[in-house]
C-alpha cells in the first residue's frame, strides 16, 4: 500500500499539493504564535487550532513532527492595524493601557498574558508545540542576524535603524504577490517614516531607542529587533534552513511573512520554506470582530459564559480553515449539545467497565459496530484532503450517533472506546486531554534533568553567559527544552516552566 498523502493549499505555489517533507515522514513545522499583550481572542484560536489539526493529522499517519510555536513579547508594532497608524509597540501600549494599570513592567505584563495564553491553549485541547520560544530569549540570535545582513549587503544602518533593502532581493514579493513599490509600501511595520531609507517598502531589522520599555544593547546602540526577524531566527534555529510548513493567519502572509523569506533566503540562500498555510479570518456575527462593536470574544469569555471549552473548539473547527466563518452564539450552543453527547458515550463506556486507556491505537476490536472503522478512515480523508474539517466533524458525530443507537455491552463498548480516542486524537473535541498544570504547581518537586537540577542548570547556563560562552548557554537552554522545561529571562533573573 503507497504512503498517504497530506494535502494542504499551499500559498506560495498557490495550489492544493501533498505536503512533501525533507525528511520522509517527518514535519518541521513552525506556526506564528501570539503577540502577548491581551487574552487571546477566538479568531487567535481559529488559527492555532488549525495548526493543531495540523500536528494531529500528520500523526495520524505515522508522521514525526516537530512543531514550533513561538511567542511574540517584544517589536509587534500596532501600524499595519488600519484603524491605528501611530506605530506603537503593542506590548507598551498594553502597560499604558487601563488593563495595564495592574502591572509592575511590560515583562510583567508579557508573563501574565503568556501563562493566561498558554492556559487557554490547554483547556483547548492543543496539543503542546515541541517547542515555545520567545522573541525576548533569542535576542542574541537576532542581532547576529542582523549583522549577518548588513555583511552581504541585504540591510543598512541609518540613524534610525537598521533596515532591509527589498530591492537586494529579487523575489521579494512571491508570497503576496506585492511586486509593484505601491503595494508593497502597504503595511510596511516601522515606528518612524525615515527619509534615509533607500526605498519606503524597506522594513526594519532592528529599531534603534533608548527610551523603549524593552530595550537592548547591540552593534547600532540601545533599541529592539523588528518583528520579522524573530520568526526567521527561531524557525531556522529549532527546525534547520529549509523548514517544511510555515503558518499563520491570513494577516501575517504580508508583510510578515513575506519578510521572513527574504531574510532567512538572501541570509543563506536556500529556501526558507517549502509549503505556506494561511488561515481565513474568523467573523463574529457577520462582522468582523472589534470591541467597539461588542462581538470580540477572548476564549475565556466565553468559559465565563459556561460553555466549555470543547464546545468552542468543535464550534472553531466546524468550518473549514480556508472558508470564511461567521461565528455565532448559536453555533456554540448547538456544539455544546454535540460535545453534550460525546460525554454520554463516554458515560456510557465507563457504565460497562472500560476507560480510554484500554484501547491502544490499533485495528477495531471484533463486534458489531465494525462501520466505526470506515467512518473513522473518512474522517482521517478528509483531514488529509486540506483539512477538510466539516466532514471529518460530521463522520465524529455519525459515529457517535452509531454508538449511542443501543445499549453497550462489553464488545460494542469496546468498539466505542476504539473510535472515540481514535477521533479524540485526530480532531480533539470528545474530551480534554491536558489536565492546567498550574492546579498543584506547588506541590511538583524540582526535576533533574540530565543529572542536575534545573536550577543548577539555570547557574551554569548564567556563569556561561558571564564568561561570554554563548554556544554553552544556548545549548543549557535547548536541552532543557528539549526535555519539556522553558527557561524565561526578565530582569528579576531566570525562572523555569514546564511546558509539556
Ligand atoms: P497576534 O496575536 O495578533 O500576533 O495574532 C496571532 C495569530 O492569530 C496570527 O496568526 C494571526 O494571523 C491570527 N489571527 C488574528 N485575528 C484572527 C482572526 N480574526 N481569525 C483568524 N486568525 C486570526
Ligand atoms: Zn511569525
Amino acid at each position: 500500500m503507497s504512503a498517504p498523502e497530506f494535502k494542504l493549499y499551499d500559498s506560495l505555489s498557490r495550489t492544493v499539493k501533498p505536503i512533501q517533507t525533507v525528511e520522509p515522514n517527518q514535519l518541521r513545522f513552525y506556526s506564528c504564535g501570539p503577540t502577548v499583550y491581551s487574552y487571546a481572542h477566538i479568531g487567535n484560536f481559529r488559527t492555532f487550532i488549525t495548526s493543531d489539526l495540523i500536528v494531529r493529522t500528520a500523526q495520524s499517519i505515522g508522521w514525526k513532527v516537530t512543531y514550533v510555536s513561538n511567542i511574540t513579547d517584544v517589536g509587534h508594532l500596532t501600524q499595519d492595524d488600519v484603524a491605528d497608524a501611530s506605530g506603537e509597540d503593542k506590548m507598551a501600549r498594553a502597560l499604558q493601557s487601563k488593563e495595564g494599570e495592574e502591572f509592575a513592567n511590560v515583562w510583567d505584563l508579557a508573563r501574565h498574558y503568556a501563562d493566561a495564553f498558554e492556559s487557554d491553549w490547554r483547556h483547548l485541547n492543543l496539543l503542546p508545540p515541541s517547542v515555545r520560544p520567545r522573541a525576548t530569549d533569542h535576542m542574541r540570535e537576532q542581532i547576529v542576524a542582523v549583522q549577518d545582513l548588513i555583511e552581504k549587503g541585504h540591510a543598512y544602518e541609518t540613524p534610525t535603524g537598521v533596515y532591509f533593502n527589498v530591492d537586494s532581493f529579487a523575489e521579494y514579493g512571491k508570497l503576496s504577490g506585492n511586486r509593484d513599490r505601491e503595494s508593497l509600501q502597504v503595511a510596511v511595520r516601522d515606528v518612524v517614516q525615515d527619509d534615509n531609507k533607500k526605498s519606503p517598502a524597506d522594513f526594519a531589522l532592528w529599531k534603534k531607542d533608548d527610551k523603549h520599555l524593552m530595550q537592548w544593547f547591540s552593534p547600532w546602540g540601545w533599541g529592539f529587533p523588528g518583528w520579522h526577524i524573530e520568526c526567521s531566527v527561531m524557525a531556522q534555529k529549532y527546525l534547520g534552513d529549509t523548514i517544511d510548513l510555515h503558518g499563520g493567519g491570513e494577516d501575517l502572509k504580508f508583510p510578515h511573512h513575506e519578510c521572513e523569506i527574504a531574510q532567512s533566503e538572501a541570509g543563506n540562500g536556500k529556501p526558507f520554506c517549502n509549503h505556506w498555510l494561511h488561515v481565513t479570518f474568523l467573523q463574529v456575527e457577520g462582522e468582523k470582530m472589534s470591541k467597539s462593536k461588542g462581538n470580540f470574544y477572548t476564549a475565556r469569555d466565553l468559559f465565563d459564559q459556561g460553555f466549555g471549552p470543547l464546545a468552542l473548539r468543535l464550534a472553531l473547527i466546524s468550518v473549514p480553515y480556508n472558508k470564511p466563518h461567521n461565528f455565532t452564539l448559536q453555533t456554540l450552543r448547538d456544539s455544546q449539545a454535540h460535545i453534550d453527547r460525546f460525554t454520554e458515550s463516554l458515560d456510557r463506556i465507563g457504565k460497562a467497565g472500560f476507560t480510554m486507556d484500554d484501547f491502544p491505537d490499533g485495528q477495531l476490536p471484533e463486534g458489531p459496530l465494525s462501520k466505526l472503522s470506515e467512518i473513522y478512515s473518512e474522517a482521517q480523508a478528509a483531514m488529509l484532503n486540506d483539512l477538510n474539517t466539516s466532514v471529518a466533524v460530521a463522520k465524529a458525530l455519525e459515529g457517535n450517533k452509531l454508538i449511542l443507537r443501543d445499549h453497550l455491552d462489553g464488545k460494542t463498548a469496546a468498539q466505542a472506546a476504539w473510535f472515540l480516542k481514535k477521533i479524540n486524537n485526530l480532531l480533539g473535541i470528545v474530551y480534554a486531554t491536558f489536565a492546567d498544570p498550574s492546579e498543584g504547581e506547588e506541590f511538583e518537586a524540582e526535576p533533574e534533568i540530565n543529572g542536575k537540577l534545573i536550577t543548577q542548570w539555570i547557574v551554569e547556563r548564567s556563569e556561561a553567559k558571564a564568561a561570554k560562552d554563548f554556544a554553552k548557554a544556548d545549548q543549557i537552554r535547548n536541552d532543557l527544552a528539549v526535555a519539556g522545561y522553558e527557561l524565561r529571562d526578565s530582569i528579576e533573573g531566570t525562572d523555569w516552566k514546564k511546558i509539556r
